[in-house]
Parts: C-alpha cells; sequence; structure tokens
C-alpha cells in the first residue's frame, strides 16, 4: 500500500469529505490509457469550480486513485508521485485546494488491499482525516468507485465523464443507492444542495 498525502490534516477536526478518483473525473481519460508523462495530464476546464464549491461547503477534497501503471512497468513511482503533485500544484494555483492524494501503485494480480474497489486507499484516508463517513461520498467514473463508496459507507456518484458514460452503457443502470451526474461540476452541484439545501 502507498499513500501520499499532500498535507497533513490541519486542526479542523471532523469534516466530511468527497473522495474523488483521478482519471476521467479530474483528468482526460479513456479506456486503455495510462497517464504516465506529467506533460500530457490535463485537467477538464470545470474542475477547480466545482472543488471550490464543494471547499466552499464544508468538504475535505481527498483523492483516491488506481496507478496500476506503475506496476505494470510504465512508469516509476516517483513520475507517478509527480503527477499527482502537479495536479494538487495546478489546483491549488486556481484556488482548489486537495487535503490529499492517495494511490494503488500495484497491478490487478497483486493481491494488495489497497487496489480499488479494495478499501486501503480509504482506510488510510480516515487515518489521516477524522472523517464522518455519513455525510461524506465517493465520485468516480467507474463502477469499482462506486462500489468502494458502498463498501466505505459513502454516498457514490457516478459521473459520466471518463469512462462513466460507456461503464453504465456496458452494465445497463447503476447500483442502488447511487446517483449519476454529467461531470465533476453537476456532481459539485447536486452534492452542495444535498449537503445544505441550497443550489450552487
Ligand atoms: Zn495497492
Amino acid at each position: 500500500m502507498r499513500a501520499w498525502p499532500v498535507r497533513k490534516p490541519s486542526a479542523g477536526g471532523r469534516r466530511p469529505a468527497v473522495f474523488l478518483d483521478r482519471d476521467g473525473v479530474l483528468v482526460h481519460n479513456r479506456s486503455g490509457y495510462y497517464l504516465t508523462d506529467p506533460a500530457k495530464m490535463r485537467i477538464y476546464p470545470f474542475v477547480t469550480r466545482a472543488l471550490r464549491i464543494l471547499s466552499a461547503a464544508g468538504f475535505r477534497l481527498i483523492v483516491l486513485t488506481n496507478q496500476s501503471a506503475v506496476a505494470r512497468g510504465y512508469m516509476t513511482l516517483r513520475t507517478a508521485e509527480e503527477i499527482n503533485r502537479k495536479l494538487a500544484r495546478l489546483l491549488r494555483k486556481e484556488g482548489a485546494i486537495l487535503d490529499g492524494v492517495y494511490f494503488c501503485p500495484h497491478g490487478p494480480d497483486d493481491g494488495c488491499g489497497c487496489r480499488k474497489p479494495g478499501t486501503g486507499l480509504l482506510k488510510e484516508a480516515f487515518r489521516d482525516f477524522p472523517t464522518p463517513r455519513g455525510g461524506s461520498w465517493m465520485i468516480g467514473d467507474k463502477f469499482l468507485d462506486l462500489r468502494l463508496g458502498r463498501a466505505g459507507r459513502l454516498k457514490p456518484v457516478l459521473v459520466l465523464t471518463g469512462q462513466g458514460k460507456s461503464q453504465l452503457r456496458k452494465k445497463g443502470r447503476l447500483p442502488g443507492g447511487a446517483s449519476a451526474a454529467a461531470n465533476l461540476l453537476a456532481a459539485a452541484r447536486m452534492i452542495k444542495a444535498a449537503a445544505t439545501g441550497k443550489s450552487a
């Protein structure tokens, strides 16, 4: 298991969190593609706005991402860290601050506990950040993110960017308790409305 917190929890105490998948949610992604070069990372244009809405609504922002390209030998651990650090830096410049980024560098056959939908990354984040599960959410573009959300007693949201649309088409319908949103901005507005009773 490998975790890399961007910043240590501040004294803020217990706060709900929005857990975010990275590829296909924050940055461009398509099936079979591995982001292995920081220079090729492209953040969706609506992301900083969405994250600012969630921060203002009182949520911590924590990224949980599978990066099996490390185990597959497509990039080094160092490059994987560099991509995550660059993401955090670019978002911060736009006023969207990530509390942490946790990633699994293992492959599907490594039997680790951190590869999603395993709950290792989530457990690690819970240890670092006191988080009430009830008011917390999990946003991803894959059904495995929804499964992780349910396993962690978070509210799962599928975004239709990245592989979201094709995943939904393939599976036919959302699992019980999950919602869908066109993209991260739509998801952020929905979550804010649910949390505060006001729309963004
Ligand atoms: Zn792992």
